[in-house]
């Protein structure tokens, strides 16, 4: 009370090693055990209560078929009814609480992650979304960790940006949270997003309802309870499951819908813009629509790189977590001068990588999400097989005996608009171009013309001249741009992140930009001495003011 606090100086959370025969290693298998032989059954959590339903779905591991995770109880219309009406009944305290209040409960949820629920939520998103030991580090503690740490500090930040006040008055911003809930809804593929779509919204004072992807259903319930271990008071984040479709329109004819923070695939976005299209005179204001969407993730090469680097570049950039990463390099152009020294470089690389069980860690990559992804993937290589312009050059198999595992895969293909170097296939699938290394500067219009989206993409090159070019003609073409770097593994606080075009609404998650969405500002202006006459003093034609005149007492 009485006192301008700050919110602690952030740092990112760093990474453990997860070396054989390290403590944290033991830890986390140790965990994974007990996960294993828990028989978890995921309720919906709404107003703080556990809320069971008739309806349940198992949640198997994608590398193990066999392993049933958790029995997930789905949700219907009068349940996302009751979610909304939680959240904006826990609105009217959290949105009067303090923000230093607020912010603590999750610096506190970064620090219980840090310490002892690391275990748990990386061996959930292991088990779950088959996560390799370093993969779920990266998302589940530290990004998840980073985004609970720096954003209060820009909360903080903005809440500063205040007007002028000259003499005699007093203007000051209000940041109100939105009039009304927060609709949230996450992908798969980070537990750092899941939990990061919820609570920025939830920072800034807002109420939520929250919808975890199916298919990550165990760390979603974990991310909940690790919130309420923190100190989230009941109802500020209300976890609902269920047909996607019915929950979206049950939240998207309420009036007091205020806002949708979504990542995940671009038409389910559009599906969503235009049901809010569509609702939109029913709203006490315009929501606020955020959503970050696909990708189709370019690296481009430029006869001076180093061939070493693009490869290993290339190998991770599409290949880390099954190249199940928005981020992840999808695309490639190589110079024809460079390519064969390139091209042994990846081969020799991926004749080294195992795919296999994320419990294993001699495995660099581990299975894809699901049955309906296993089977996508598998379309677009038989498909690009069969194009006469098109190569295999390594991979191409694809397993489901035990768990959706597909072996990395990259395509030589001769035609730069072909399908697969257009469309976002969300795995193992590299597609590369190789062009005239004299076509430098058609290339360049090619990687910016082949596909709608502008998520990420990268250069490589030891010519400043060749970056500066990439760098003026690719501005528009990715809202992360990576020089001699894979365009994957932003760091918050580092690389806010985010893409425009088909790519999404580019409001950085992780930054003050995404914070802001979540705010609706009232200007407040206090006079010290108002004005006790209405004329000011032009007022008049000369000689004698009426003014004066007309003020003469009775
Ligand atoms: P998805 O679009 O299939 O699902 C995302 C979420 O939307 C899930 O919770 C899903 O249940 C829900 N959903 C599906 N249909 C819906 C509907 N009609 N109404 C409301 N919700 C609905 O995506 P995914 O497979 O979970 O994730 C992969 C996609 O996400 C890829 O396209 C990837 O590029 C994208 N992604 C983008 C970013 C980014 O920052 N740009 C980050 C991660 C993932």
């Amino acid at each position: 009370m009485n006192s301008r606090s700050r919110v602690p100086c952030p740092a990112n959370e760093p990474v453990l090693p997860y070396a054989p025969g390290s403590p944290e290693r033991a830890k986390v298998f140790a965990r994974l055990a007990e996960l294993k032989s828990r028989r978890l059954e995921i309720p919906l959590i709404i107003g703080g209560e556990e809320v069971r339903t008739k309806t349940r779905r198992d949640l198997r591991a994608p590398h193990d078929h066999g392993q049933l995770l958790a029995r997930v109880c789905e949700g219907g219309a009068a349940e996302t009814a009751k979610a909304a009406a939680a959240a904006l009944k826990a609105r009217k305290e959290w949105a009067r609480t303090p923000f230093e209040e607020r912010a603590a409960v999750f610096l506190r949820a970064a620090d219980l992650l840090a310490n002892d629920w690391r275990w748990t939520l990386n061996a959930a998103t292991m088990l779950g979304q088959s996560k390799n030991l370093h993969q779920a580090e990266i998302d589940s503690a530290c990004e998840l960790i980073d985004f609970w740490r720096f954003n209060p500090r820009y909360a903080e930040e903005l809440y500063a940006q205040q007007p002028l006040s000259p003499r005699g008055s007093w203007n000051r911003l209000q940041f109100r949270p939105l009039e009304g809930f927060v609709y949230a809804v996450t992908p798969f593929n980070f537990t750092s997003i899941a939990g990061n779509l919820p609570t920025a919204p939830a920072l800034m004072g807002n109420t939520v309802v929250w919808k975890p992807s199916s298919t990550a259903m165990l760390s979603g319930y974990y991310i909940l309870k690790l919130l309420e271990a923190a100190g989230l008071p009941p109802g500020v984040v209300n976890m609902v499951s269920g047909p996607s479709a019915e929950i979206s329109r049950v939240l998207f004819e309420r009036p007091e819908f205020a806002g949708v923070h979504f990542t995940g695939s671009t038409p389910v976005f559009h599906s969503m813009w235009k049901s809010v299209g569509e609702n939109v005179a029913r709203y006490r204001s315009y929501p606020r629509l955020v959503g970050e969407t696909g990708g189709k993730d370019f690296v481009l090469v430029h006869s001076s790189a180093d061939p070493d680097a693009v490869a290993a570049a290339l190998v991770r950039g599409a290949f880390e977590f099954q190249g199940q990463k928005c981020s992840a390099a999808s695309r490639a152009y190589v110079p024809a001068d460079l390519w064969p020294k390139v091209r042994k470089a990846m081969k020799d690389m991926i004749a080294s990588i195992e795919v296999g069980s994320p419990e294993d860690p001699g495995c660099f990559m581990n299975a894809v999400i699901d049955r309906k992804a296993f089977d996508r993937i598998k379309g677009y290589v038989a498909a690009a097989r069969k194009e006469k312009t098109t190569k295999l050059v390594a991979g191409g198999g694809a397993d489901d005996a035990q768990g959706f595992f597909v072996s990395p895969t990259v395509l030589e293909c001769g035609d730069p608009k072909s399908l697969t170097m257009r469309e976002e296939i969300f795995g193992p699938v590299l597609s590369v171009h190789v062009y005239p290394e004299k076509k430098w500067k058609e290339t360049l219009r090619l990687v910016d013309e082949t596909s709608p989206y502008a998520l990420t993409g990268a250069v490589f090159a030891r010519d400043r001249r060749a970056i500066a070019e990439a760098d003026a003609a690719l501005e528009n073409a990715a809202g992360n741009f990576y020089v001699n770097d894979k365009p994957t593994g932003a760091v918050v606080g580092q690389q806010p992140f985010g893409g425009a075009r088909a790519s999404g609404t580019n409001d950085k998650a992780g930054s003050f930009l995404n914070l802001i969405r979540w705010t609706s500002a009232r200007a407040i202006k206090e006079t010290f001495d108002p004005p006790k006459d209405y004329r000011y003093p032009w007022l008049g034609r000369g000689g004698k003011p009426r003014a004066e005149k007309a003020a003469v007492p009775a």
